[in-house]
């Protein structure tokens, strides 16, 4: 299981954990569940509202591994896709999903977990992850 980063907001039998730094605002999760994740809203998670069973496969859709969750009801945690999996995002990042270990060439550890989003602009000011400056970098490729 991926060690959880970020804030923890506590719901019913699961905890989930967000990290704006790594955070695109690619919304998966406030399309997933709406009533949950609400933007405008402190907290912006309320997961109160929903099942630990509705919770975890949105959270999973987070491409970019800012959201993340630990069942506490014996429910399944998440496990990484069986193959990596790399994706071109067009005008943006690299999404890459699976058991990651990023390292740097000197073998030191970057970041271990199952979702990552990589800049692929080279504008990023949070390299090697997105921070969404291929927008203002008007990144078309
Ligand atoms: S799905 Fe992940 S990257 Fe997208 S808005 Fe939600 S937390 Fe941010």
């Amino acid at each position: 299981m991926v060690e959880p980063r970020g804030k923890k907001y506590s719901g019913n039998w699961i905890d989930v954990y967000y990290e704006p730094r790594t955070c695109i605002h690619a919304a998966e999760c406030v399309r997933g569940l709406p009533n949950v994740f609400i933007k405008n809203e402190r907290p912006w998670i309320k997961p109160e509202r929903a099942s630990a069973d509705e919770l975890a496969p949105v959270i999973e859709r987070c491409p970019t591994g800012a959201l993340h969750y630990v069942r506490r009801d014996g429910g399944a945690q998440e496990v990484p896709t069986s193959v990596d999996v790399v994706t071109i995002n067009a005008g943006g990042p690299l999404y890459v999903r699976g058991d990651i270990r990023l390292e740097l060439p000197d073998g030191s550890l970057v970041r271990q977990d199952t979702r990552m989003a990589l800049c692929r602009c080279g504008h990023s000011q949070n390299k090697p992850f997105c921070d969404n400056s291929h927008l203002a970098a008007n990144f078309e490729r």
